[in-house]
């Protein structure tokens, strides 16, 4: 048994652990993280070699099911009307994502009020935005102030990633169009800064960033954690939380790379294992739930996208899969359109030949059999994708809970979740997808393609331990404390009352600060175990 006791344990390496092991190092406590999974291996970012689509396929699978690496744990998706995607190991899933870098926008934090749906936040805009500019520096945002759909922000550090062929056609559009769009935000470095190197272009962001442009803790905070002196443990599989007599967590039970039991004991600990596995980590240890709610209101933003094919040569096989730009033109609810809220909209280049040509982004059926070079020589380079993100209203009965049946590699019980997509985000993607359609014949596109509802599309993961100040009504308070267990922190996206329509990350990391600041600012306060 290792018994050293340290004032912090974080669970789980992604963003929201980075950033919060950064500002408890920086106050000087004692940090130990324990990590399920490894390091990512970029020997297999294989962008710019042949066999990049098929090692992408294999090595960089979004879905865990599929990928089955060694950190990963089975998630029973059966029952869900979306697939839950992620990543498991040092920089979380970060290491997979498309790195848009989105702010969540003031009326987000105020749907009950605005809307008469779901719940206000006990945070605002105002509270976040010191926090969303510390964290743009350290994800190395690049992007362009003066987007008038947003508040007046500071200049993210670096300049936006180039519009491009795809993007100008997109702009020119929408200009025409009279439509909002901005320059996209992207945790992509356009030039070298800190750790990073500026963006070749590969369009593989999701698969393995090869040069390492692309900002995820594994290269932007954890090598300088470790440093200075935070203890990353990986192949640390948390099984449960350890309490004393008294109601307190003592510590984290978890199992060694080598299949040892072992108990990380700690004066507070804080949960950043996301909407699915932090829910996980609470029902297995039976605890935080006196609400009844945890594990419940999960939600992973409804996702569709409309593709148009063009006559010309558009180089659309270059350029990041971060975003080239975004709209927001239909953000907030105007009821007359039949449902409440709003969807995000950005453009993206369609890249490499292999999945455009398979099910998934393109379509449920995939195009192989007679037509498959015609329909590859019609696409490759000369097509553009404009994806759509619905704001995922909460609802009790989505939710995630303990699988009886499956247990991952140390034995930890895996999970299911039970997932139905709400009428409301079904009105709402046949309305963006509608004015989509009309945007790429403006563009000029010949034909054009649409998939609501993708089902593998659950990377954003959001709700499962809700934040409020009533503990009958949330898990957590404001500050991310578990309202049962006054030394417990969830300060992954489980908090999240509301979804937005818009990327989750850049806020993630946000309020993980903006928490992790609180509790440096109350630790003498701070009730922890005799
Ligand atoms: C393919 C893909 C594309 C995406 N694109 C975007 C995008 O463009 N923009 C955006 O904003 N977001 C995007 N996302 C979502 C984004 O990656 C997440 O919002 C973000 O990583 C969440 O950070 P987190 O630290 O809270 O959780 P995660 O990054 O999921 O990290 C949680 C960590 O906890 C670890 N963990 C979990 N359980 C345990 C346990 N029991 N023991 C030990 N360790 C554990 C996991 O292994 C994992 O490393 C994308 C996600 C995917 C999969
Ligand atoms: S496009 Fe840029 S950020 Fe994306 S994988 Fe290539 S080099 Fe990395």
């Amino acid at each position: 048994m290792d018994v050293d006791r340290v004032d912090a344990v974080i669970v789980g390496a992604g963003p929201s652990g980075a950033v919060t092991a950064r500002r408890l190092a920086d106050a000087g406590m004692s940090v130990v993280c324990l990590e399920q999974g490894g390091w990512p291996d970029y020997s297999k970012a294989r962008a710019g070699f042949p066999d990049f689509e098929l090692v992408a396929r294999k090595h960089w699978d979004w879905n865990p099911n599929t990928r089955r690496a060694p950190g990963d744990y089975p998630v029973d998706d059966g029952d869900s009307d979306i697939t839950a995607l992620m990543y498991n190991g040092v920089g979380g899933s970060a290491v997979m994502y498309a790195a848009h870098w989105e702010r969540f926008l003031p009326s987000d934090f105020r749907v009950r009020t605005l809307d008469g749906v779901a719940d206000d936040w006990p945070v605002t805009y105002e509270d976040l935005e010191p926090y969303f500019d510390e964290v743009e520096r350290q994800f190395a945002v690049s992007g362009l102030e003066g987007d008038p759909a947003l508040p007046p922000a500071t200049a993210p550090p670096l300049p936006p990633v180039p519009l491009n062929k795809v993007g100008r056609r997109g702009a020119e559009a929408l200009n025409r169009l009279g439509w909002h769009w901005w320059p996209g935000s992207n945790a992509i470095a356009t030039k070298d800064y800190g750790r990073l190197h500026a963006c070749a272009q590969s369009t593989a962001c999701p698969f393995g960033c090869p040069v390492g442009a692309k900002a995820s803790p594994d290269r932007t905070h954890w090598p300088d954690l470790v440093a200075d002196g935070v203890r990353l443990v990986t192949g640390a599989r948390v099984r449960e939380l350890v309490t004393t007599a008294s109601g307190l967590v003592d510590g984290v039970g978890y199992v060694d790379h080598d299949g040892v039991e072992r108990i990380q004991r700690a004066q507070v600990v804080i949960l950043c294992a996301n909407a699915i596995g932090t829910p996980r980590i609470l029902l297995n240890s039976g605890l935080a739930n006196s609400s009844g709610l945890v594990g419940r209101r999960l939600m992973m933003h409804p996702f569709g996208n409309a593709i148009g094919i063009f006559d010309e040569d558009l180089e659309s096989w270059r350029g990041p899969l971060g975003q080239h730009l975004h709209s927001l033109q239909f953000y907030e609810t105007d009821v007359a359109r039949g449902f409440v809220r709003g969807a995000k909209w950005n453009l993206l280049p369609s890249g490499a030949p292999l999945s455009m040509m398979l099910p998934g982004l393109w379509g449920t059926e995939g195009s192989w059999g007679e037509d498959f070079h015609t329909a590859l020589r019609a696409r490759l380079g000369r097509s553009a994708i404009w994806t759509v993100i619905c704001e995922d209203l909460p609802d009790e009965s989505n939710r995630v809970v303990l699988d009886p049946d499956t247990v991952d590699a140390a034995g930890v019980p895996g999970v299911r979740i039970e997932y139905r997509t709400s009428e409301n985000a079904r009105a709402m993607m046949d309305f963006h997808l509608t004015k989509l359609e009309l945007v790429l014949r403006e563009m000029g596109a010949t034909q054009t393609i649409l998939n609501g509802h993708i089902r593998a599309s659950g990377w954003h993961l959001m709700g499962t331990a809700v934040m409020g100040r009533d503990p009958a009504t949330s898990v957590v308070d404001p500050v991310g404390r578990c309202h049962d267990v006054p030394n417990l922190f969830v300060l992954d996206g489980s908090t999240f009352p509301t979804s937005s329509g818009v990327n989750p990350t850049a806020t993630i990391a946000a309020n993980a600060l903006r928490c992790a600041d609180a509790l440096v600012r109350d630790r003498a306060a701070q009730v922890v175990p005799a």
